[in-house]
């Protein structure tokens, strides 16, 4: 299972854990999370989340 980072703040959703400030079950890929799903922290929308490698890699340091 994948984790995907918000690029606004840094929080991590992890797919493999969900995420229970939303009632996200364990197991829920980011994909499958309704359209009007939002980081549990700033609130972004998934359209701010990428890939955990991919953020890594582009953030030097
Ligand atoms: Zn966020």
């Amino acid at each position: 299972m994948a984790r995907l980072v918000c690029t606004v703040c840094q929080y991590v959703y992890d797919e493999s854990h969900g995420e229970t400030s939303t009632g996200t079950p364990p197991g829920t890929a980011f994909e499958d999370l309704p359209e009007d799903w939002t980081c549990p922290v700033c609130g972004a929308e998934k359209d701010m989340f990428v890939p955990e490698e991919d953020w890594a890699e582009g953030n030097p340091g």
